[in-house]
């Protein structure tokens, strides 16, 4: 037998050779960052396809992001083991799911019928390039003239379902919680979101959840769930939630669909594994269940979606689930230089609930990471700047580095700005990973929502969102009417309109404008459907003629032409598509937005999205006590919060391969408003001999405690002024740890003073149902969160709403 092309085995230490080879059965690789795991997994893939025990096509991956199972499918194939077929079940979990639920949308539903005969339940194994156990099937095309009305019996999901982003998710809500006659100012819908996500996160449907929740919501948490599921089978459309709850149901209750995908993905490989949920877990686990060819590969040091459901427990569960799992610990780390590391380990090894690992590195030893202070945001933004240009150079004494190997990591995305601001400021060029998105934006949205009824023609929400969008001259009674007349008929929004017009119930403008626009509909689905005219160019001619381009056209606001802007780079990323669903699909699921191009930039992420990422050089600034960690996990009671921040700053640390930067600034502007902040206590955590503390080049004369005579002109006060001395300190680990202590102490116990103006990332410190103080109402707590406003039920004062700026957390 001719050697088989085994390369990718070589550059494995035996650890990882071992977690790759040991093909059959359950594996769990637990280690550090940087040793190899994601790299070692890839090879596994290779192996398989190698060996021929599978065919790429039966292997099912599952990554963190789509931007990493992009890059992995380009790494594969361009490796000689590719054969023709490439690794189709790659990707997100979310993404995987969305392809699974589309082909079994009919199994979820209302019907008690137990059948689980689907029509599409013939194998087919018949050419070499199948997309699983069950052919494509006829998927529905959406027949948008002559649109069934859902029924109340038998209402199942269908193939065409709409994937609602968080905004229509609230917009929902709010309807159900509107309709039950609650006050939505008090119990607002986002918090209802929350609610609904975690659950849908522990895989409870709204059966399934326990009664020790049944006081959720004032008591009607569980009964708005069960509505608002309906509705959403009604309208054809599922949350992101449910993309895997979905599927999860289907496999518990259809049994041989489960087999058959048993049968069909034969090795079944998970990254990031720490941060699955317990819904994700259930689903491997289902999918795992036969042959139990599973590897999954993390680092419980890495798990910092808590916050979302993830559960680290997964990993002690493995153990218990999959009986003689081998376990693979990889400790050699390959990343990073030893101080990087050193500084790294010194940070987690102050969390106290680990599993604990060892890691070393043989690389050269490096320069120490670097620590600096600065005056404020502004100039730490300026200093990183020349850094990354004089890098770019090479005059810092190493050797010219591409931008592209550079990046700043921000615990909350509110500080990208002061980066984007400079970096335009200098020409440095940037890319936003995972910022403020493109697809969120008002103007692609609107776009979007046009492009959705052309594809789901029920998809009310979507109908709605433009119903008025340019001005049609549908008033809130028009909206109404068509609403009840939908109700009342069991028809799409679309439809009643549709029918509202040729009856003559509506009349004026918004009779003859909307008959525009119902004609609209129908030449717009026809020609997705006709197989000349191709998706862009339907893009845009759904844009032209409905008149949304012409409204910013005409529109004399300074944000119209930015708006017009979007508009053409939204059809520009179409082109990557085949069509509009296709498209539709990937913008729900991508959160990423960061494009491929040639020119060399500078990343600038959050630590979330970092996460499995490495660059040569990283820049971590805003380690600032109730920066990072947040103020909400500082004031937590309890070490989970701050645990989980520290494994983020692990995470940042390790992301970085030869020079690690961290900054901090003694005044943040927020909100427009200055505020003074101490050193990140993490900041103390790192070994003195792995930390080069540089002096800031200082507008004022060289660091902190030269205070600016310009202090008082920016309305700081006598307090900014030691705080600032304070933070020059900071060569005074203890005096500043204990002066960082008193700090928290005096912000979750509220007292008079102008200052108490913590909270460097309102939106996301605080969460419903934390204790808060205000100087005016006093105590309360958060019932809701929208933008940088806080809805309270104050003790005494009753509901209101704040900014949350003015609010401080508090302990009772
Ligand atoms: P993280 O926990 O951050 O996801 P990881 O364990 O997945 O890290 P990888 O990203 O797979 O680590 O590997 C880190 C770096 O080390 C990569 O650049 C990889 O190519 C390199 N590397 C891994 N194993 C080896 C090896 N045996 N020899 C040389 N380089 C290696
Ligand atoms: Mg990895």
């Amino acid at each position: 037998m001719a050697a088989l092309p085994t390369f990718y085995l070589d550059d494995l230490n035996p650890a990882q050779r071992e977690a790759v080879e040991q093909l059959d059965g359950p594996v769990l690789m637990l280690a550090g960052a940087g040793t190899g795991k994601t790299k070692a997994l890839m090879a596994r893939i290779a192996h398989l396809v190698t060996l021929r025990r599978v065919r790429p096509d039966e292997i099912l991956a599952v990554t963190f992001t789509n931007k990493a199972a992009r890059q992995m499918k380009e790494r594969l194939e361009k490796t000689p083991f590719n054969v023709k077929n490439p690794i189709k079940w790659m990707g997100t979990f979310h993404s995987i799911c969305v392809k699974l639920l589309r082909r079994h949308a009919e199994l979820i539903g209302e019907t008690s019928e137990k059948t689980s005969i689907h029509p599409y339940t013939e194998l087919v194994v018949d050419d070499n390039d199948s997309e699983g156990p069950y052919d494509k099937g006829p998927v529905p095309t959406p027949n948008f003239v002559q649109s069934t009305p859902p029924t109340s019996s038998g209402l199942h999901l269908r193939s065409n379902f709409t994937i609602l982003d968080t905004d229509d998710q609230v917009r929902l809500l709010k309807q159900l919680i509107q309709a039950a006659n609650i006050d939505d100012k008090r119990w607002p819908a986002r918090v209802l979101a929350g609610m609904i996500d975690n659950w849908k996160n522990r895989a409870w449907k709204p059966e399934n959840v326990p009664t020790a929740e049944a006081g959720a919501f004032d008591g009607k948490g569980i009964a708005l769930y069960r509505q608002y599921q309906r509705r959403l089978l009604e309208l054809n459309a599922v949350d992101f939630g449910d993309l895997l709850l979905h599927v999860v149901t289907i496999f518990q209750q259809h049994d041989d669909v489960l087999k058959q995908y048993q049968r069909w993905f034969k090795f079944i490989l998970v990254d990031e594994y720490q941060d699955t949920n317990v819904a994700q877990y259930l689903w491997l686990r289902l999918l795992a269940g036969g042959h139990k060819n599973i590897c999954c590969v993390g680092d419980d040091d890495q798990s910092i979606y808590g916050w979302r459901g993830a559960e680290v427990g997964n990993i002690l569960r493995f153990e218990k689930d999959f009986p003689g799992a081998v376990v693979v610990r990889l400790e050699q780390n390959y990343r990073s230089t030893p101080h990087i590391l050193g500084a790294a380990s010194g940070v987690i090894a102050g969390n106290e609930d680990r599993l604990g690992k060892t890691l070393w590195t043989d690389r050269d030893e490096g320069e120490k990471v670097r620590l600096i202070g600065h005056w404020d945001g502004e100039e730490e933004a300026r200093w990183i700047g020349e850094e990354i240009e004089a890098m770019q150079r090479g005059t810092r004494g190493q050797k010219p580095m591409s931008l592209n190997d550079m990046a700043i990591l921000v615990r909350a995305s509110h500080q990208m700005r002061s980066f984007e601001d400079r970096f335009l400021t200098i020409g440095l060029p940037y890319r936003v990973v995972g910022g403020p998105r493109f697809y969120e934006r008002m103007e692609i949205r609107d776009a979007m929502a046009y492009f959705r009824v052309v594809t789901s023609p029920d998809d009310d929400l979507a109908f709605e969102r433009i119903v008025n969008t340019p001005k049609r001259g549908v008033g809130d009674k028009a909206l109404q009417t068509i609403q009840i007349c939908a109700r009342e008929n069991g028809l799409s929004l679309l439809e009643a309109t549709r029918y509202l017009v040729s009856s003559g119930d509506l009349k004026g403008k918004a009779k003859s404008e909307l008959a525009k626009l119902i004609a609209g509909f129908d030449r717009w689905a026809d020609a997705a459907h006709d197989g000349k005219t191709s998706h862009i160019e339907l893009a845009e001619v759904v844009l032209e003629e409905s008149g949304y381009t012409e409204m910013w056209q005409k529109d004399k606001t300074p944000e119209a032409p930015g708006r017009l802007e979007n508009l053409k780079e939204l059809v520009k990323a179409l082109e990557q598509f085949e069509n509009l669903q296709g498209f539709l699909e990937h913008v729900a699921l991508i959160m990423d937005n960061s494009s491929e191009e040639a020119e060399e930039k500078v990343t600038i992420m959050t630590l979330h999205a970092a996460k499995g990422l490495e660059f040569p050089a990283v820049f971590l600034p805003g380690w600032e006590d109730g920066l990072f960690p947040s103020q909400r996990s500082m004031d937590e009671t309890g070490l989970k919060g701050l645990e989980e921040e520290r494994r983020l700053a692990y995470v940042g640390i390790t992301r970085a391969e030869e020079l690690c930067t961290i900054s901090f600034a003694a005044n943040r502007r927020v909100y427009g408003q200055w505020q003074s902040a101490l050193p990140s206590r993490f900041i103390d955590e790192l070994p003195e001999e792995h930390v080069e503390v540089l002096t800031p080049p200082g507008l004022y004369g060289g660091g902190y405690g030269a205070a600016s005579p310009d202090m008082g002109g920016r309305g700081m006060g006598a307090q900014m002024e030691a705080k600032a001395a304070r933070a020059d300190a900071y060569n005074s680990p203890g005096w500043r740890r204990m002066q960082a202590r008193s700090q928290t102490r005096t912000i979750s116990q509220p007292r008079e003073s102008k200052n108490l103006v913590i909270d460097a990332e309102a939106v996301s410190v605080f969460r419903q149902g934390d204790r808060i103080f205000h100087q005016k109402f006093g105590y309360g707590t958060v019932m809701g969160i929208e933008g940088d406003k806080l809805d309270i039920e104050f003790d005494k004062a009753g509901s209101k709403k704040v900014i949350a700026r003015f609010v401080v957390a508090a302990d009772r």
